[in-house]
């Protein structure tokens, strides 16, 4: 592990249902955000949205509804999930800092799909959840979702929610607020 003032912030969106999931078909990610965020500054260093190819999963209308992802999208400009984890292994270092994402969603997911897959899970085990930080640091009495978060911080939602190349940007301001407001 390193020890530098980088975060990276992880948001994965994946394929997804209005009620029960199609027969044959399972959760898969669709998509990596990833940003690097100076924890001192406050400056996104670096941001990218990986779109990946599902393999045992189509993109359901809601699931558009909800991403605007398509399955479309997805067939010409997704890649593999291994290429996927390789790209945040070369171009992020995933596995060499401290990481964040908004809950717990996205590291049981990602274990979930590396060991479905035979894949070595590409980040380090020091997570912070931002959900619980945040209500922690604003001394909340319950948890609540990265909207209300923004709400409450008076900070205006950053590009498309739903859209993991932008929630991490969205995460990556409420987790500067926590860093600045922990005592
Ligand atoms: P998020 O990071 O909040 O954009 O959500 C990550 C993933 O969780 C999405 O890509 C969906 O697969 C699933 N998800 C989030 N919100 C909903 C919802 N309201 N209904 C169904 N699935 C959802
Ligand atoms: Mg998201």
């Amino acid at each position: 592990m390193k020890t530098t003032d980088t975060i990276l912030i992880i948001d994965l969106e994946a394929t997804c249902w209005k009620g029960e999931i199609p027969e044959g078909e399972k959760h898969e990610i669709i998509e990596i955000g990833i940003c690097e965020l100076n924890k001192h500054t406050g400056e996104i260093t670096k941001n990218k949205g990986i779109l990946v190819k599902p393999t045992q999963s189509k993109v359901s209308s809601f699931c558009t509804e909800l991403t605007t992802i398509t399955q479309e999208l997805l067939d010409t400009e997704g890649v593999s999930f291994e290429e996927a984890i390789a790209i945040l292994k070369e171009d992020y270092q995933s596995d060499q800092f401290m990481w964040a994402s908004y809950g717990q969603y996205d590291l049981n997911m990602l274990k979930r799909q590396c060991k479905a897959r035979k894949v070595v899970y590409p980040l380090s085990n020091q997570h912070i959840n931002v959900k619980e930080f945040f209500a922690e640091t604003k001394g909340l009495s319950h948890k609540v979702g990265m909207n209300e978060a923004l709400e409450i911080l008076d900070i205006p939602l950053e590009g498309t929610h739903h859209r993991g190349v932008d929630d991490v940007k969205n995460i990556a301001k409420i987790l500067h607020w926590c860093f600045l407001n922990d005592n």
